[in-house]
């Protein structure tokens, strides 16, 4: 029993560096590793061509990081271990199943289905399935932990889709695995679907703004996207603290609905309508009702009270003045 998984290991071992080597200096139609070298480039020459940010460098920020998370994430890391590791999960799950008598465990079985159906209906439940995993991300605090990685780009360019914690495959894979195998299809298949969904995430992250029209309520685009990455606010509250400018921009302060939580959020839209270079600062809290002081530490309880004093001073000693020269 035991050496049924020490088998699975190897063999993934070899059968994924077999795999790998092939994919590197055999060309077929089929080939992930070029065809992520040819989608990047493309969305490169893009941004390259027409960039939405203009100001944000050619080689932006992190560039070189994000290439190297790139194909790891796409290639080395499953010929390290997550390929054999699934394998023997695959394994596990499945003797598991027999424990109970289930040899077989598909439920509605597509695969008698015409194929556009077939890809089709993969699409629509992977999609379902990934946009849940991602809300899990974002919801679970040990996800967070690791969803966190992808949230630091500082620069968005369409390299940033791939940079993520490795946890990331795991979680995504085994999540996916079980849904997707009681409907009869395996992770591996469809590679049209593996490359459609590789193509929106770089356009996604890419520094470049295509006009979509409807079509912008179906899929996800660079203006959408970059909202997401800039979840962390500036002022807990859905303001912000401090506004620099190079330059003056009356625009950025236009149909602004002040006093309400959408002041950051609408204020950065303006910041990207009037195509303006922006950069986010630590996120803090600030103070305008009484329940505010108890995202405070004591420390800067202890501040903020020093600075009320010294204002009050302040302003008492000016008013001071004022009446003695009134006076
Ligand atoms: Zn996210
Ligand atoms: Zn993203």
């Amino acid at each position: 029993m035991f050496e049924k998984y020490v088998q699975i290991i190897g063999d993934s071992f070899q059968g994924y560096y077999n795999y790998l080597i092939s994919e590197i200096f055999v060309l077929s139609w089929h080939n992930y590793f070029w065809a992520l070298i040819v989608i990047s480039l493309f969305f490169y020459s893009l941004e390259l061509i027409k960039p939405w940010r203009k100001g944000q460098p050619r080689i932006r920020q992190d560039f070189w990081l994000d290439g190297f998370y790139m194909f790891f994430n796409f290639f080395i890391f499953s010929l390290i271990g997550f390929n054999a590791a699934s394998n023997v999960f695959v394994e596990l799950f499945n003797d598991f199943l027999a424990i109970f008598g289930i040899t077989n465990w598909v439920a509605i079985s597509v695969v008698a289905l015409p194929g556009i159906v077939q890809l089709l209906v993969l699409f629509l439940l992977r999609d379902f399935i990934q946009w849940n995993i991602h809300r899990l991300l974002h919801r679970v605090p040990f996800l967070w932990e690791f969803h966190k990685v992808h949230h630091s780009v500082k620069q968005m360019g369409f390299a940033a889709h791939l940079r993520y914690h490795w946890m990331e495959n795991i979680v995504y894979r085994s999540i996916e695995y079980i849904p997707l195998g009681m409907i009869g299809f395996g992770i591996q298949d469809f590679f049209i679907v593996h490359i459609f969904a590789l193509s929106i995430g770089h356009f996604n992250h890419s520094n470049f703004k295509m006009p979509l029209g409807p079509l912008k309520y179906f899929f996800n685009n660079p203006q959408m996207h970059i909202w997401h990455h800039s979840k962390k606010l500036p002022v807990k509250d859905g303001g912000y603290y401090l506004l620099g400018m190079n330059t003056l921009h009356g625009g950025l302060f236009h149909n602004i609905s002040w006093g309400t939580n959408e002041v950051f959020i609408q204020s950065l839209k303006n910041c990207l309508n009037l195509d303006l270079n922006t950069k986010l600062v630590k996120e803090l809290s600030d103070l305008d009702r009484l329940e505010d002081f108890q995202h405070l530490s004591i420390e800067d309880r202890k501040r903020y009270f020093d600075m009320i004093r010294v204002n009050l001073y302040q302003d008492y000693s000016v008013e001071n003045k004022f009446i003695k020269k009134g006076a």
